[in-house]
């Protein structure tokens, strides 16, 4: 089993996204140099959205020009072909695409159907490639060459959708499918409500195809509502996935699934990697002065970073 565990730390992204909260640019930008000061160096920095739309991404673009050219690369959301442009002025080659694998979730969440969604990507990509970019693989490092990117796509709700109940795996697998031609360094499976247990999640990840798993071209996001994210780590990590997505604090939720608590702890994903033998390349210790708190556990309510970066 391979040991070594990539985290992808999405607090200051889907994170802030989903709180009512909003930092400064300034609060913002001390959060993300804090986590990536614990050794997390794959962190969201925000999201190309519509500012009117989402007031606590506002300042996306400013993140971006200021880690421009830095050692901390961030990701990045884009949601259509505007961000993308947006994206690329700032020299952003971590871009994060979404699409989910309900239908309803997709109608209600982002206004379109499916194959509307999958679109959007594919045009995003024929925007790269005329462009002149190039795809690298999750495991490569970035250079200072501006014109290779690496792609990510969440797909949410891949284990149960908040209007539609429990998702048949096989969906998740028709995108894959669909999308098989695209450079996409990797997938992010995203159990959008939190009520994923490790038995449901075999479900999906006991069909994936080996490559994608071989490749780590799979990462788990877990959100944990049930507190059962841990377990079902665990269970990926019999398959092994060796990508994780978590959020300093268990930061975020979802306005659009009812219910839904924050993403899964990254201090509690880090305390468990640890124990179990796995190398992060995160110091929890550090992690833990984040907020300001020493203590152990999903302490860091949205409060606490607010109190912490006000
Ligand atoms: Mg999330």
């Amino acid at each position: 089993m391979n040991k070594n565990i990539s985290i992808v730390e999405v607090g200051p992204r889907d994170g802030l996204q989903n709180v009512s909260h909003t930092l400064t640019f300034g609060q913002h930008v001390k959060l993300i140099k804090a986590l990536a000061s614990s050794g997390l160096h794959e962190i969201e920095g925000g999201s190309f959205v519509r500012p009117d739309k989402l007031p606590s991404m506002a300042h996306t673009k400013d993140i971006a020009t200021y880690f421009k050219g830095s050692d901390l690369s961030l990701w990045y959301l884009v949601p259509n072909q505007k961000g993308l442009k947006l994206a690329l002025e700032q020299g952003v080659q971590k871009i994060a695409f979404f699409t989910a694998a309900s239908k309803t979730f997709n109608e209600k969440n982002i206004g379109m159907n499916l194959n509307e969604s999958l679109q959007i990507i594919r045009s995003c990509f024929d925007d790269l490639k005329q462009q002149g970019y190039s795809f690298l693989p999750h495991w490569t490092d970035l250079t200072n060459d501006e014109k290779k990117v690496k792609i990510r796509l969440y797909i949410s709700t891949v284990i149960a959708c908040p209007y539609q109940g429990p998702l048949d795996p096989s969906v998740t697998l028709d995108i894959l499918e669909k999308l098989k031609d695209l450079p996409i360094a990797q997938y992010s499976l995203g159990d959008t409500l939190g009520v994923g247990t490790p038995k449901t999640w075999k479900s999906l990840l006991s069909l994936l195809p080996q490559t994608y798993l071989n490749l780590n071209r799979i990462a788990m996001h877990c959100h944990d509502t049930y507190g059962c994210a841990l377990a079902s780590i665990a269970e990926g990590l019999n398959y092994g996935i060796t990508t994780f997505d978590s959020s300093i604090g268990g930061l975020g939720g979802c306005p659009y699934a009812p219910g839904a608590t924050g993403n899964l702890a990254t201090e509690d994903l880090v305390y468990f990697l640890n124990k179990e033998g796995f190398e992060t390349g995160v110091d929890l210790e550090k992690l833990l002065t984040v907020f300001g708190t020493e203590t152990t556990g999903t302490l860091c309510n949205v409060s606490k970073v607010y109190q912490a970066f006000s």
